[in-house]
């Protein structure tokens, strides 16, 4: 039989009547003969409330106990789930990702899997079971209960999946798929069909939440193809990340249309040292940067604002370390595509465009399949309608 890995978000389980559903979707499919592994997130706002209650408690909560915490949260959802599933006559288990034997990093609340070893899922697929997983979480080599980062739960989802050889890794949330900007920033924005691995991880990277960085990474190291759709629609076709380019998507690269899609990261610390510069990269290095350039005369790194635990303490900390060292609040806009910074026409439009918009840049960042805008936060819906208007849309 088939192995299908479904994940469902937090949104797709924001109440018990929606969890409901989600009990009759994966009861449907197995229906159709797939073995199934089901990863869920929280409920709704969850983990949110965790860290509301745990920030009230004390102002900068320890990472481990934080984890401890929110670990919970995905906890409630696989239970409640399996339950479902038990009362519509069909037999399941619910196992935490320590079961799973997810192993990560000992970096609390931003751990990375090192290695999966799924004897028990494994096991429990044998017995038929349709086996329900708690994401975003894992056990690290000294045993602690680690989480995987915000929206960790597609990376368990596809990791198991890497680990369990699955046919295929499905990501249903409330949104339809990926689309060619932030929808709720660029009112026009499209959903696109297919994306490259490689373009996926740099929307993801560059602040597009629908799939997580490293969820994506996996796949692509383990030649997945992820399914991003909606939990609401019968038939969404939604959005297939997939290894490499397609026919038409390589014709419009030669047109010379490599961006597919802007992305935008509205609150960040913007970095920059001409002298500390050593001190400063290593303060930084455990983050996961948006932007960074480090050389001997100068450091300039962006940190998105959601992945800190305590802007505040870092941001002290950081201007502590010597008179050259400057913190800022900025924003960050980008545009993507497999080749995107290949050639300097792209760059050079939307430079055109924001000057003529009077948006100015505080530093533009090429990398091979990105181009980035270090903007000030309050330009930041702004740039990406511009710049999806020149180099998207056009
Ligand atoms: N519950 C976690 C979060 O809200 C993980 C996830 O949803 O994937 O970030
Ligand atoms: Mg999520």
């Amino acid at each position: 039989m088939s192995l299908l890995v479904q994940k469902f978000g937090g949104s797709s389980l924001a109440d018990l009547q929606k969890l409901q559903a989600v009990a009759d979707r994966v009861v449907a499919t197995r229906a159709r003969g797939h073995d199934l592994v089901v990863v869920v997130s929280a409920m709704g706002r969850t983990t949110d409330e965790l860290l509301g209650m745990a920030r009230d408690v004390v102002g900068a909560p320890s990472r481990r106990e934080l984890d401890m915490l929110l670990s919970v949260g995905e906890r409630i959802s696989m239970a409640l789930l399996s339950m479902a599933i038990h009362a519509r006559g069909h037999e399941a288990i619910s196992l935490t990702g320590s079961q799973c034997g997810i192993i990560t990093t000992h970096s609390h609340s931003n751990a990375r899997i090192m290695d999966v070893r799924p004897f028990r899922v494994q096991d429990e697929l044998e017995k038929g079971h349709i086996v329900i997983v708690a994401g975003y979480q894992g056990t690290s080599y000294r045993r602690e209960v680690t989480t995987l980062g915000r929206g960790g739960s597609d990376t368990t989802a596809v990791a198991l999946a890497a680990a369990l050889g699955a046919e295929a890794c499905e990501i249903y949330s409330d949104v339809d798929g990926v689309y060619d900007a932030d929808p709720r920033v660029v009112l026009d924005a499209k959903q696109l069909d297919t994306l490259t691995h490689d373009e996926m991880m740099e929307m993801a990277r560059s602040g597009a939440k629908v799939l997580n960085e490293q969820a994506v990474e996996f796949a692509r190291r383990a030649g997945i193809a992820l399914y991003a759709r909606s939990t609401h629609i019968a038939e969404s076709r939604g959005t297939v990340v997939r290894p490499d380019g397609f026919d038409e998507r390589a014709a419009d690269a030669e047109r010379g249309r490599p961006i597919v899609a802007v992305s935008n990261i509205n609150a960040g610390l913007w970095i920059q040292a001409t002298t500390s510069t050593d001190a400063v990269c290593r303060a930084i290095e455990e983050f996961d940067t948006a932007v960074a350039d480090c050389s001997e005369t100068a450091v300039a790194a962006f940190l998105p604002t959601q992945d800190l635990h305590d802007v505040t303490a870092l941001t002290a900390a950081l201007r502590a370390l010597g008179p050259d060292v400057e913190v800022s609040s900025r924003g960050l806009v980008s545009a993507v595509g497999q080749g995107a910074g290949s050639r300097l026409r792209w760059l050079r439009a939307a430079n055109q465009a924001l000057r003529v918009a009077d948006l100015a840049t505080e530093r533009t960042f090429v990398m091979l399949n990105r181009l980035s805008w270090v903007v000030a936060e309050a330009d930041v819906v702004a740039a990406a309608n511009v710049i999806h208007d020149t180099l998207v849309k056009s």
